[in-house]
């Protein structure tokens, strides 16, 4: 009897012991997400997912929603094709494309200072020139709303990109935003992809099976981008933390970005906007 009493005595010391340790060591994610500790590879979607299945809903208000995790899609309004020139910026005579924005008052100084920094990611060997708005009719208005998100493109008059703080203000988040708001969707979203990478729909929490759609791109002949700053990582939307996008032939590839934009990201800006210089 003595002894099993000291054996029940035991197992519950070690029980409560393993349930102290799992609820030390667990951190609590949005379903379908699941931490990968450790890896030290979370891409910037990665970030931006976590984020917005924390904190945005996927219908920002009425009528927008957000399409492939961090897309905003107004109905009513051209909502699905922007990869015609239909969206594009205006590029000036000077050959720049400039593009004005103006910044929430909520920001601090050195969130403002992140934001500058990620637009210049995006102006780097490339033509496009964020400037703050003085008169313009077309332009983005960052506002620390919940989530990372931006229409695709331009889309006439005022549009917002909303970076929540401190969540988005990462400079691969805020450069991803940008990079939508230029005209891109995710690379995965190629609809040649199917050709480099698997999707492992299974894999994929069910609520969000619709993010890996793919769409009538402008691929602009440049090859699949593995690295792109706008691919999904390969744990995206993972219901149980196995791969849901599996790159073809080599398994080893990267997925995503970590930082920045890829060297073939700065090619199809400037093809796109047909950047004739990679200049000052
Ligand atoms: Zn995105």
């Amino acid at each position: 009897m003595e002894q099993m009493i000291l054996l029940w005595v035991l197992s519950t010391c070690l029980s409560a012991v393993h349930a102290q340790s799992f609820l030390l060591s667990s951190k609590w994610v949005p379903a379908g997400h699941r931490e990968r500790e450790g890896r030290g590879d979370e891409t910037v979607m990665d970030k931006i997912i976590k984020t917005n299945e924390f904190h945005a809903n996927r219908i920002i208000d009425g009528t927008t929603t957000l399409r492939e995790g961090d897309i905003a899609v107004s109905a009513g309004r051209r909502s699905r094709v922007c990869f015609a020139r239909s969206c594009l910026w205006t590029k000036s005579v000077d050959g720049h494309v400039y593009i004005a924005y103006t910044l929430s008052p909520e920001y601090t100084n050195i969130e403002t200072q992140l934001i500058t920094k990620g637009m210049e990611k995006i102006e780097d060997d490339t033509c496009v020139r964020f400037v703050p708005r003085t008169h313009q009719r077309d332009y983005i208005d960052i506002q620390p709303k919940s989530g990372c998100w931006s229409y695709l493109g331009s889309r006439g008059g005022r549009q917002t990109l909303s970076l929540q703080n401190p969540d988005c203000m990462e400079l691969g988040v805020i450069a991803h935003e940008f990079m939508h708001a230029l005209g891109f969707v995710h690379e995965q979203s190629r609809f040649d992809r199917d050709n480099y990478v698997t999707i492992m729909w299974p894999k994929i929490w069910r609520d969000r099976l619709r993010n890996f759609e793919k769409f009538k791109t402008e691929n602009l002949d440049l090859p699949y981008d593995y690295g792109s700053i706008m691919h999904f990582g390969m744990y995206s939307y993972s219901m149980d933390g196995e791969p849901t996008i599996v790159p073809k032939n080599n398994k080893n590839i990267k997925l995503g970005q970590a930082l920045s934009l890829s060297h073939i990201d700065k090619l199809k800006i400037n093809k796109l906007y047909q950047c004739t210089v990679s200049d000052d």
